[in-house]
């Protein structure tokens, strides 16, 4: 099959690796190889990426920057220690340059929105939240970031750190990396992220700004991001609303969905992608529809209670997968945006 891969994100990157030996894959990516950058923080589950990155020919522990232990995160004047299991910060731009190696990866090339490639059996969007040939999702909810790579004499915070801002609009990150240096941003519904994260860095100013970059985070779950194909394209990655809709992570569910297009590619028919996507990310349904309800100011009755509870306990049977294990009480206290949230005793 002739593969068009647009854009070589994580989820265009490791499609590259995992289909060239199969079939003949092509990929246009609208950066440049030399100065391409890729926007996030660069934390990840050990546990998943380890398999990805095996999976991939590679082995994700060269890439570790960081291997965290806690992630504080304050809400307010109320602070939750939350132990690590496996969460790290890792060199995305090598990893993601090494998952391209060998590949026909043509940089610099952005292909035009609504205009997939032709003479291709198959184009991949996997332009991230550009979404640039699948068009507009069938319900948009976004969140603004901006974020700094920032390095410092003296680190003023040594691990994983957080803070929450008032009704769960968003939230600040610390994420430390390797050699003094450490990604600081926000992101928020409200609009205050700017003025939150200069806060944090006029009290805490670096050394050293090495980048200063920004763009949305597409929150909407895949039941909200319809039609994930149309025609011979196909929607992958945070095109395809993959990202976890509470906390903006994208890298692993990115990856996720790869797998679910690979799969349905060998078995010779692509009638259920966009079903076999749905199902996959069901948890993400689930929270997307928790998550908005509590940020559009809705209930907070017994139901809801009862849903976040359920929610509590399976993610804490995840903490593999997302590399943390906070307490049961801390995590729906945390949903519900502060309330009851002394650290419970994390059995
Ligand atoms: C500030 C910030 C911090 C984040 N931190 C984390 C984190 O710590 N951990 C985590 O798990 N997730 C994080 N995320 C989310 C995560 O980065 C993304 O969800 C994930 O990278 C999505 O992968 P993707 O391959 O679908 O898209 P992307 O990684 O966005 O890749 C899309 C690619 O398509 C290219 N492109 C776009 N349009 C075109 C076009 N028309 N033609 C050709 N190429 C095109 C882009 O240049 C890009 O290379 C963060 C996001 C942001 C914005």
């Amino acid at each position: 099959m002739r593969i068009a891969i647009v854009g070589a994100g994580v989820a265009g990157s490791y499609l590259v690796r995992m289909l060239s030996g199969e079939h003949r894959v092509t990929a246009f990516e609208a950066q440049g190889e030399a100065d391409y950058r890729s926007i996030c923080a660069w934390g990840a589950p050990k546990a998943p990426m380890r398999e990805f990155a095996s999976r991939a020919g590679l082995s994700f522990d060269e890439y570790i920057l960081h291997e965290g232990r806690y992630f504080t995160m304050r809400f307010g004047d109320r602070v939750l220690e939350i132990p690590l299991t496996g969460l790290s910060t890792f060199d995305k731009e090598r990893f993601l340059a090494d998952l391209r190696r060998g590949g026909d990866v043509r940089f610099g090339v952005r292909v035009p929105r609504g205009s997939p490639p032709g003479d291709y059996d198959l184009v991949v969007d996997a332009t991230g939240f550009h979404r640039a040939l699948v068009g507009r999702p069938s319900r948009e909810f976004a969140i603004p970031t901006l974020e700094y790579m920032v390095r410092y004499r003296e680190m003023p915070l040594d691990d994983f750190y957080a803070e929450v801002f008032p009704g769960l609009t968003g939230y600040l990150w610390f994420f430390p990396l390797s050699g003094n240096r450490a990604h600081v941003g926000s992101g928020d519904l409200s609009h205050r992220h700017a003025e939150r994260l200069a806060r944090f860095l006029g009290d805490h100013p670096p050394d050293e700004v090495l980048r200063r970059v920004g763009r949305p985070v597409r929150l909407a779950s895949p039941s909200m991001s319809l039609p994930l194909r149309s025609g011979n394209v196909v929607a992958v990655g945070e095109a395809a609303g993959v990202v976890f809709p509470s906390t903006g992570e994208g890298i692993v569910p990115s990856l996720q969905s790869a797998e679910v297009l690979i799969s349905s590619i060998r078995g010779g028919s692509l009638d259920s992608y966009e079903e076999s996507i749905r199902s996959a990310f069901r948890l993400h349904d689930e929270v997307g529809e928790v998550f908005l309800d509590r940020l559009l100011g809705g209930r907070r009755d017994f139901r809801t209670a009862i849903r976040l509870l359920r929610l509590a306990v399976r993610f804490r049977s995840m903490s593999e997968r997302f590399g943390l294990r906070p307490g049961a009480l801390q995590l729906v206290g945390a949903m519900l945006g502060g309330a009851a949230l002394r650290p419970d005793s994390g059995s």
